[in-house]
């Protein structure tokens, strides 16, 4: 993928993000912030009776890294298990992004919703 479509579809993330909300009740509940760059994340999902991802919402606010990211995610982990989830690693993070190679600046940007998740789980119990 071009640098310019790869652009394109994080800005596109950024400005229509899918699963915007909060879900109410949920499972998992968590605020997370990378004060490095100031983006935050409040993250909800609910677990099905598979005790898989049944549906994740993300709302917050940040760098179109963070943002996109966040989106992308919320897409990317329907159907996964908490133990899939916490072997996802920046690697299948950059990929989900298009194959970018995410600058150090910004790993803690597009890592914030996926740590979030991983946390939140382990808050939830659903994950040791
Ligand atoms: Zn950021």
């Amino acid at each position: 993928m071009s640098h310019d479509l790869y652009r394109e579809q994080l800005l596109d993330h950024f400005h229509n993000p899918a699963n915007f909300g909060v879900l109410e009740p949920a499972d998992v509940d968590i605020e997370m912030d990378n004060p490095t760059c100031g983006d935050m994340i409040h993250l909800t999902a609910r677990l099905g009776r598979d005790g898989r991802i049944a549906s994740v919402m993300f709302e917050g606010q940040g760098c179109v890294v963070s943002m996109a990211a966040a989106s992308m995610l919320t897409e990317a982990v329907v159907g996964k298990t908490p133990a899939e989830i916490d072997e996802m690693d920046l690697g299948q993070i950059e990929e989900m992004m298009g194959g970018v190679k995410l600058s150090m600046g910004r790993v803690k940007c597009a890592l914030l919703s996926l740590n979030a998740m991983k946390q939140g789980l382990r808050d939830a119990g659903r994950l040791a």
